[in-house]
């Protein structure tokens, strides 16, 4: 897909007040374009690489900047990862701003990082990441007692402690839960 660090390219507008794609409540940023077509995918509407709408950075930025009550960002889609320029502005500008960052990716962790050899932003971006769902949705695989994702090959990865090992470290979901400002009961709710 084409990047343009001025436009992100969203399926939807910022939608608030989410308690399903992370912890506490959050606002996500639907980015549009997928080509990872997975069977079963909540989301088809999204694959398309020319559709949705183009928006301005600084016009997200603004729609972030107007948040209120919000514990966290989350980017979706489609996969973030297809405009890794531009979500990676998005997520310095939230980290800045003190959220805490989950992003939902079709790729693994693994080939991301295979990526960012021709781009570096790939690996940028995680630095700004606190959890990474990774992997791309397995309908066989698929079971609907798991945190915060949809089949069992994806992935909820500390992205703080796998980059300080250098080797995939998963989310510890009670300590995290523990030590975090989010009550888990909040999420099955
Ligand atoms: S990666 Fe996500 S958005 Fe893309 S096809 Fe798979 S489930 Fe759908």
């Amino acid at each position: 897909m084409e990047q343009n660090s001025k436009y992100i390219r969203l399926a939807a507008d910022l939608q608030s007040d989410s308690i399903v794609d992370g912890p506490g409540l959050r606002t996500v940023i639907w980015t549009q374009g997928c080509s990872h077509h997975c069977k079963g995918c909540q989301n088809p509407q999204t694959w398309d690489f020319n559709g949705g709408g183009l928006v301005p950075i600084e016009m997200v930025k603004e729609a972030i900047d107007e948040l209120e009550n919000q514990d966290g960002i989350t980017f979706s889609g489609g996969d973030p990862m297809f405009q890794v320029d531009a979500c990676l502005e998005l997520a310095k500008y939230c980290k800045e701003k003190g959220y805490n960052i989950w992003v939902y990716t079709g790729f693994t962790y693994e080939e991301l990082m295979k990526m960012s050899l021709n781009n570096p932003n790939y690996k940028e971006i995680l630095s700004y990441i606190d959890i990474l769902v990774d992997g791309r949705f397995i309908l066989k695989e698929r079971d609907l007692s798991l945190l915060f994702r949809g089949s069992r090959n994806q992935r909820l990865i500390d992205v703080k402690k796998t980059l300080e090992k250098n080797e995939v470290v998963l989310l510890d979901e009670d300590e995290y839960f523990e030590k975090s400002a989010f009550k888990k009961k909040q999420i099955y709710v």
